[in-house]
């Protein structure tokens, strides 16, 4: 699978697009959102974040609780700012929009950008191969999110050694999730494993867990179906590292934040190890072709080839720039 979060225009001649003014206007063919507030969406900031203002305001307040640092927050906000419209000369009819990004684990919309170049990357490492789930618990406790993070990370490091885990494991990539009970307050941090090997016993690798964490017997292995499960978990997990309930709860999302502070949501290890599975090029060899204010003026003025791309760009993700969103390495914050 390539990396192609963009889609065809199928109105747009080939060859590198001129978007000369037209003419005439058609207003029937403006996106509906400019039609209606000629503003909306001017900031491109809006624009790339319109799928998750929710969650972005509630991690915005949490750092402002934790008084989280001045320059995280700013690549925050700003993340989204100065896009340019982005074509593709190879492919004629492509177009994307780049960005400044922030990168933060906290950020939904850099996440999924995130998700999408991880299952890229994946898809080559698993071709041909059978491919397993494996999810790692701590036993339920009162302990704190951060203990429980240090225990996790140590408790897998020791099954990684273990002849049981070598024989049968021979790499793959595990996914940090942080999940709070609403019952009991209490926190249970997880492995999502993607892994390639040879058939385990679900017992012989419980027993192994229990061994290393002294008190912990959860684990769930299950054969991949297709790759479109891989994708699934994969976006499930790389695109925010908590489920939706934990941005309702304030102590709770604090708390995360501090505690997943330097900490790497995307391990790779075995055969995998070393692998970039955040390595982003997409945009590499694309051309700028306007600020995307600009495009927003033509597609105002009636231009139905700013109208064709302004739809492509929405309809599909958003790919904002061509570095690396790698997570694989701790962040500095
Ligand atoms: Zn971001």
């Amino acid at each position: 699978m390539s990396i192609t979060p963009l889609t065809s225009v199928s109105d747009t001649p080939p060859g590198v697009p001129s978007l000369d003014a037209l003419e005439t206007n058609v207003p029937s063919l403006m996106p509906p959102v400019v039609r209606e507030n000629p503003r909306a969406h001017e900031d491109s900031c809006t624009f790339r974040h319109r799928m998750h203002q929710w969650h972005r305001k509630r991690v915005i307040a949490a750092f402002e609780r934790i008084m989280a640092h001045e320059s995280r927050v700013l690549a925050y906000l700003g993340c989204g700012s100065g896009a340019w419209v982005m074509y593709d000369p190879s492919e004629p009819g492509k177009f994307a929009l780049r960005s400044d990004t922030c990168h933060d684990r906290w950020c939904p919309a850099c996440g999924k950008q995130r998700a999408m170049v991880i299952r890229a990357n994946l898809e080559p490492l698993l071709a041909g191969k059978t491919v397993r789930f494996i999810t790692l618990t701590l036993k339920h406790d009162d302990d704190t999110l951060r203990h429980k993070l240090d225990r996790l990370h140590q408790h897998f490091s020791a099954l990684r050694k273990l002849a049981i885990w070598t024989d049968h494991v021979d790499g793959g990539v595990a996914f940090l999730e942080v999940k709070k009970s609403d019952a009991t307050g209490r926190w249970h941090p997880h492995y999502h494993i993607v892994s390639v090997g040879k058939f385990v016993k679900q017992e012989q690798l419980r027993d192994a867990w229990l061994a290393v964490t002294g008190d912990s017997h959860v684990v769930d292995i299950r054969v991949v179906k297709d790759t479109a499960q891989v994708a699934g978990y994969v976006t499930k997990y790389c695109t925010k590292p908590a489920p939706n309930e934990l941005f309702r709860d304030d102590a709770g999302l604090d708390e995360a934040i501090i505690a997943l502070k330097g900490r790497r949501l995307v391990t790779t290890f075995g055969c995998w190890r070393g692998t970039r599975l955040c390595k982003n090029d997409t945009l590499r060899d694309w051309v700028p072709l306007m600020p995307w204010p600009d495009l927003l003026k033509r597609c105002r003025m009636g231009d139905t080839e700013a109208i064709a791309i302004y739809k492509a760009i929405t309809r599909d993700s958003w790919v904002a720039d061509d570095t690396d969103v790698d997570d694989s390495r701790a962040p500095p914050f």
